[in-house]
């Protein structure tokens, strides 16, 4: 783990990126959100007295509230962006693709660890592809494969898993009647 570039202590939970410096789409925007809530609560003190109304609402916001909709991603909205294009593409990939397909999902996969731009999930996904080597068979090997990677993504943030015999029902058919 790289040391801050810069004296500043840092919001609690911000990983550092390659460079020593905070990385915000490596950290999850709601562990920014006490340096949020202090900066309200600064603003508020200086407010009206009825202010205090407001800065009690405030700092009760989740994050996604108190975020603007053009912010850059942070690690989790940058996640469920990059696994909804991988599950879909799985799910919409061939059931006997050809070399060439197999050739270019290969290499999408392995592009991952490489440019993937959460540099630490990037390193663990790279390492996880390689002891776990990507199946491009076809649709539904992909798509088994894909999941059992996210679901050892799920273990190490502490997340339920997901059942993989539900991938298509998830990700390309929709739920039953
Ligand atoms: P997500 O985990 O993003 O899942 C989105 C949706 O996919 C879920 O709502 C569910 O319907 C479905 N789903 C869940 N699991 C599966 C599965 N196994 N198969 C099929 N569908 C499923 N974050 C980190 O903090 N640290 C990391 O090291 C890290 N590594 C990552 C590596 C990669 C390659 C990617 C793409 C993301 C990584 N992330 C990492 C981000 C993390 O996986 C989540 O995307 C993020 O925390 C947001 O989680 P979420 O709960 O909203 O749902």
């Amino acid at each position: 783990m790289p040391e801050p570039t810069t004296g500043k202590p840092l919001p609690p939970g911000m990983i550092l990126g390659p460079d020593g410096k905070p990385c915000k789409v490596c950290t999850s925007f709601r562990h920014w959100k006490p340096a949020v809530a202090t900066r309200e609560q600064a603003r508020s003190k200086t407010a009206a007295s009825g202010a205090a109304t407001t800065l009690a609402a405030s700092s009760t916001l989740a994050s996604s509230e108190i975020r603007r909709a053009d912010c850059p991603p942070d690690s989790e909205e940058l996640g469920r962006a990059t696994w909804t294009f991988l599950h879909t593409t799985a799910a919409y990939y061939p059931e006997r693709p050809s070399p060439a397909q197999r050739a270019n999902m290969l290499t999408l996969i392995r592009s991952l660890p490489v440019l993937y731009p959460c540099t630490h999930c990037a390193d663990d996904f790279g390492q996880d592809i390689k002891v776990n080597a990507p199946d491009v068979s076809g649709r539904v090997g992909l798509s088994k494969w894909l999941c059992e990677r996210h679901n050892e993504v799920n273990k190490k943030l502490g997340k339920a898993t997901f059942d993989c015999a539900k991938t298509d029902e998830r990700w390309k058919d929709g739920p039953g009647d």
